[in-house]
């Protein structure tokens, strides 16, 4: 089974894709984690990029594009949980055409549903822990940068919600409660 996690900023997708990793021993598939993976090594694609990130606007889809194709080739079977990919119209396209390319459909689109103001709370508190754990929060989990990752999905990224839902693949889920009643959420949409 693949799916895919959508949802702003805040609204659980991370979360939720570990335990899926745990629990169905699916792959997770970030762009977010491999872009800060590419900084971290020091790459020239993660040079580029950082910039962009920070200030909590989207990366080019060339790139995003390019590194799920990597992921893809890399990889003999499904049961890929992306998350945080697509993010734009024409992502989704490319994801549709990568699938096919592979021998992979796509089964369900999650959509994680929050209210805006959850969704700011969780990420000033994730960033706080972060410091309180003796680490370093993400250099975009501050309000100046959320408020510009919020914008960019409504704009770019929830259009996908009219468009998965025209393919007939969209389930929407309550992400607003605790972590384990979402997963169970989840686990009833994907049943
Ligand atoms: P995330 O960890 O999913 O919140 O992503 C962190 C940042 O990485 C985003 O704010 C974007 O700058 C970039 N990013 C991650 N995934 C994508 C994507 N699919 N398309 C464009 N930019 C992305």
């Amino acid at each position: 089974m693949n799916i895919i996690l959508l949802g702003p900023p805040g609204a659980g997708k991370g979360t939720q894709a570990s335990r899926l990793v745990e629990e169905r021993n699916m792959i997770q598939l970030s762009t977010g984690d491999m872009l800060r993976a590419a900084r971290t090594s020091g790459t020239e694609m993660g040079k580029i990029v950082a910039d962009v990130m920070d200030r909590g606007e989207l990366v080019t889809d060339e790139i995003v594009i390019g590194l799920i194709r990597e992921k893809l080739e890399g990889e003999k079977a499904g049961g890929f949980i992306f998350d945080g990919f697509p993010r734009t119209l024409a992502q989704a396209d490319a994801l549709g055409d990568l699938l096919a390319e592979f021998g992979e459909t796509l089964n369900a689109v999650i959509e994680l549903q929050v209210n805006d103001e959850v969704l700011v709370e969780r990420i000033l508190n994730r960033a706080k822990e972060a410091v309180a754990a003796g680490g370093e929060a993400r250099a975009d989990d501050n309000e100046e940068s959320l408020r510009i990752r919020l914008m960019e999905y409504y704009k770019k990224t929830s259009p996908l919600i009219g468009y998965y839902h025209a393919k007939g693949n969209l389930k929407g889920v309550d992400g607003l409660g605790e972590i384990e009643a979402v997963s169970a959420d989840i686990a009833k949409a994907l049943s």
